[in-house]
């Protein structure tokens, strides 16, 4: 099929009214570059088709991925680059750039396969599958969301049985982000407490554990959800369980309850507060280019003051979320980052850059709606960032919670 469209235009300093790239180490610079060469050979080319076909080359682009250093970078150990949390933002960046089915892949093999692995599994586990996770060769994904417990994933309805040594596991999942071409799949379900065994939290009946489950084994089917508007270009399935038996090596020993992977989002969302600002950055490239050569009522779009008032609007806004991921990536570096934290960044850099790609849709007039154009396939794909890893009205609610101590979830 032939490619809609060409490279978009390299980032350029033009964005970079505050000099902010004077502040990042050279480490975090050979990192920036090598993701974004990454995507202007492997993704850009070809992105607005796959976006327009619906499909990813999700196991050739995660072999490139892995080549890059790309995948669980942010590790230590095992194959991962043992990056700091900021070189992951920028990295997120440059692939939300290109196109967030990209991200979308990378953050859900290093965030939520690969670091509950790393954070709960035991080392029989971490050497049989963080290596190749991490050179892309094993592709996972992320089971939490089920079609009626979505931000409450508490209310799950997946369940795994003792049988044996072993497990038996039942149930299903939705919306799951590489489900139909990932080799394992990390599933949260609820297992009866051993109380002779187990510190289950509050004397409960049941825990949410953490499950490596291999796609091949019997009973369990992945079935791809169609008809997306958004995310085109990323795999996404329906997971479902009949019975899968899994012996007593799939369980992750040290995953016990809620916050297990809930942990897992903090990750995703700290590299998705990087990443949203990347669609935000490319369509802003765009408009700039497109106002510099558009010309209406004789003189160049960019030269009227209402174009000049949404350029200067939007920029700003793009510069202080991008200033508050900085600053949510660096405090993690040194230890001290916080879900809420993570929260706010989740929430403001989703909402910003969404709202930049709707605007500079308005700058390309019918163009902005067009595949030859990235920027309605960013705005799309910014509904589903919106939602995923947290909605904004989650967060919101996590702030809330964090002025008032009032809990307002339920
Ligand atoms: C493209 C895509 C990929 C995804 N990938 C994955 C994946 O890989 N793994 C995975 O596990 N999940 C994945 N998800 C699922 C995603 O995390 C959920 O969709 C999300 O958590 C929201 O859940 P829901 O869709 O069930 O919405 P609901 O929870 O039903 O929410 C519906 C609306 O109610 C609002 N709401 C919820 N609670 C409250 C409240 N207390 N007060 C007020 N309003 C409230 C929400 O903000 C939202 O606006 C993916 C989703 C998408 C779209």
């Amino acid at each position: 099929m032939a490619a809609l469209c060409g490279p978009s235009p390299r980032p350029s300093t033009r964005l970079d009214l505050l000099a902010i790239d004077r502040t990042l180490s050279e480490d975090d610079l050979a990192i920036r570059g090598a993701t974004r060469q990454l995507m202007d050979d492997a993704v850009r080319p070809y992105v607005a088709d796959w976006y327009e076909a619906g499909e990813l080359p999700a196991r050739e682009l995660a072999r490139k991925c892995g080549e890059t250093g790309l995948l669980g970078m942010h590790l230590e150990g095992y194959g991962c680059a043992g990056t700091s949390t900021v070189a992951y933002g920028l990295a997120c960046i440059e692939l939300e750039a290109a196109d967030s089915g990209i991200r979308s892949l990378v953050s859900v093999q290093g965030s939520l396969a690969m670091f509950p692995i790393w954070r709960y599994g035991s080392e029989e586990q971490k050497q049989k599958y963080l290596p190749g996770m991490a050179a892309g060769e094993i592709v996972g994904c992320f089971g939490l969301t089920e079609p009626d417990a979505g931000s409450d994933p508490g209310s799950m309805r997946t369940r795994a049985r003792r049988d044996g040594d072993g497990f038996v596991l039942d149930g299903g999942k939705m919306w799951i982000t590489n489900g139909t071409v990932a080799d394992i799949a990390v599933v949260w379900a609820k297992l009866a407490t051993d109380r002779a065994t187990e510190d289950a939290d509050g004397g409960a009946d049941e825990q949410i554990r953490g499950f490596i489950v291999p796609t091949s084994a019997p009973g369990f089917t992945a079935r791809e959800v169609k008809h997306k508007l958004s995310l085109r270009a990323s795999a996404t399935a329906e997971l479902t369980f009949d019975s899968v038996r899994l012996g007593p090596e799939a369980i992750l020993p040290d995953a016990k309850g809620l916050k297990a992977p809930l942990s897992c989002l903090t990750q995703a969302r700290t590299g998705i507060l990087f990443g949203a600002l990347g669609a935000a950055r490319d369509c802003l490239e765009v408009a700039l280019d497109y106002v510099g050569t558009r010309t209406v009522f004789g003189s160049p779009l960019g030269a009227y003051q209402l174009t000049q008032a949404k350029l200067a609007d939007m920029t700003t806004s793009y510069t202080a979320a991008y200033l508050m991921a900085l600053h949510i990536g660096r405090t993690a570096d040194e230890g001290a980052a916080t879900p809420t934290m993570v929260s706010m960044g989740k929430l403001n850099s989703t909402r910003t850059a969404i709202e930049i790609a709707r605007t500079c849709r308005t700058l390309l007039g019918a163009n902005g709606i067009s595949g030859e154009y990235p920027v309605l396939r960013h705005a799309n794909n910014l509904e589903s960032v919106l939602t995923y890893e947290g909605t904004a009205e989650v967060h919101q609610l996590v702030l809330g919670r964090a002025l008032t101590g009032l809990n307002a979830f339920g």
